[in-house]
């Protein structure tokens, strides 16, 4: 029975909320299954091959379109699966696309390896300064996709802003939401015409599944997306999306805890010497505070800096963590560190890499849900051992 709440916590547990119709099950059950069999020929119960739908991918996608505030949503087998769908099935050989040029390395990799050679154009440029996002736009332009927070230097974009733009040439803007999630961003609200979400990160919560999602409030839009999933063969598997519906019941409650921590490393990150700047939206000296309080409802659990020392020294730092985890995911419970340089953006050009502003000591933590006491512990340990703890920064330390 769907909620009349629009209380984010209520809907998060009863939003879209499908019953088994033949045993009520309070938890919607696992169709683990690839194919239904038909009661006659032609005659089927909704359901006929999951590569086309499946009743428990169905549930989320309920589940998600509730917390969206839209139909139900298409959730994919990755979030690049739910990128890939949404360009492959808005643009055609010649058609050109705006994009945040602070995005999800993967995305940028989509137009390099992939959209290019098919013909697709596209222009990378600072969404944050709404008159490039003006400049950018020609009479082919049929989508502008921002990604706010930007990953991993959390620039913001003020979708408020680009929306009219988008509309004024005709253009659908799209919203990679995933490091806020509809809980603490509402695009739809903003001006959006689509969301984007990598459920693999905070709407699963716990690292247990890759997935993502495309929601939007037009029908049109929505039935092409699928339709291009069941070409493409891009569906969640059914137990992916059977744990992903379990995470999304916490999403609020996570996401709160998430935020508090976030916001007790990036002060301790920000008080300490060796760190030359603290990228976090809850920060006073975050130079876009004004819109993140206007747009979002919460500074989000990812925490950048960047460290005043080289390469190897921040790869040291992380090769001595005892409690926080080496690794490129986010949104989970474990807290876990990565290197952008080296990892997820170790393939762009270098110069394209400093020009966003990546600097080769830059770190990103996504914060997690172990005590803030104990991450600070480790951080702490793990600084001293790099040679940049809090002690050794009193002797002046070489900057380069
Ligand atoms: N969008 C953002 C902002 C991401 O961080 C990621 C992955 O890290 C993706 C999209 C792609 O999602 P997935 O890894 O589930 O394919």
């Amino acid at each position: 029975m769907p909620t009349r709440s629009s209380d984010v916590s209520t809907l998060a547990i009863h939003g879209g909320r499908t019953l088994d119709p033949q045993t009520s099950s309070l938890i919607f059950p696992l169709y683990q299954t690839g194919i239904f069999v038909h009661d006659a020929v032609g005659v089927d119960k909704g359901y006929s091959y999951s590569r086309v739908s499946n009743p428990t991918v169905d549930a989320l996608e309920k589940a998600l379109g509730a917390l969206e505030g839209t139909p139900p949503a298409v959730c994919f087998r990755t979030g690049m699966a739910a990128t890939t769908t949404l360009f492959l099935s808005l643009l055609k050989a010649g058609d050109h696309a705006v994009l945040s040029e602070v995005v999800y390395g993967g995305t940028i990799r989509l137009f390099r390896e992939v959209l290019d050679h098919l013909g697709v154009k596209s222009s990378f440029v600072d969404t944050s300064d709404l008159q490039a996002v003006e400049s950018a736009m020609t009479p082919a332009t049929r989508i502008v996709f921002v990604e706010t927070p930007g990953n991993p230097t959390l620039k913001l974009t003020d979708i408020a802003g680009v929306a009219p733009i988008a509309k004024r040439h005709g253009c659908l803007l799209a919203v990679d939401n995933t490091f806020l999630t509809p809980v603490l961003q509402k695009p739809f609200e903003l001006g959006a015409d689509i969301s984007v979400l990598s459920t693999t990160k905070y709407i699963d919560g716990h690292n247990a599944t890759v997935g993502g999602s495309l929601a939007a409030r037009d029908e049109v839009l929505l039935e092409r997306f699928r339709l291009i999933r069941k070409t493409i063969g891009a569906i969640q598997a059914p137990f992916d999306a059977w744990l992903t519906l379990q995470g999304v019941k916490t999403l609020p409650a996570r996401l709160r805890l998430h935020c508090e921590n976030a916001a007790v490393i990036a002060r301790w990150l920000e008080a300490h010497p060796a760190v030359a700047r603290v990228y976090f939206p809850g920060l006073d000296s975050f130079p876009q505070k004004a819109l993140a309080e206007r747009q979002q409802s919460g500074p989000g659990g990812i925490v950048s800096f960047e460290l005043k020392a080289p390469s190897e020294t921040a790869i040291k730092m992380l090769n001595s963590l005892k409690l926080c985890l080496r690794a490129e995911s986010l949104g989970g419970l474990e807290t876990l560190l990565t290197h952008p340089p080296s990892t997820t953006h170790a393939d762009l050009d270098p110069e394209y890499r400093r020009r966003i502003g990546i600097s080769d000591g830059f770190i990103r933590i996504s914060v997690g849900l172990e005590s803030a006491r104990d991450i600070i512990a480790d951080l702490e340990q793990a600084f001293a051992e790099a040679g940049i703890g809090a002690h050794a920064q009193e002797e002046p330390h070489e900057v380069r």
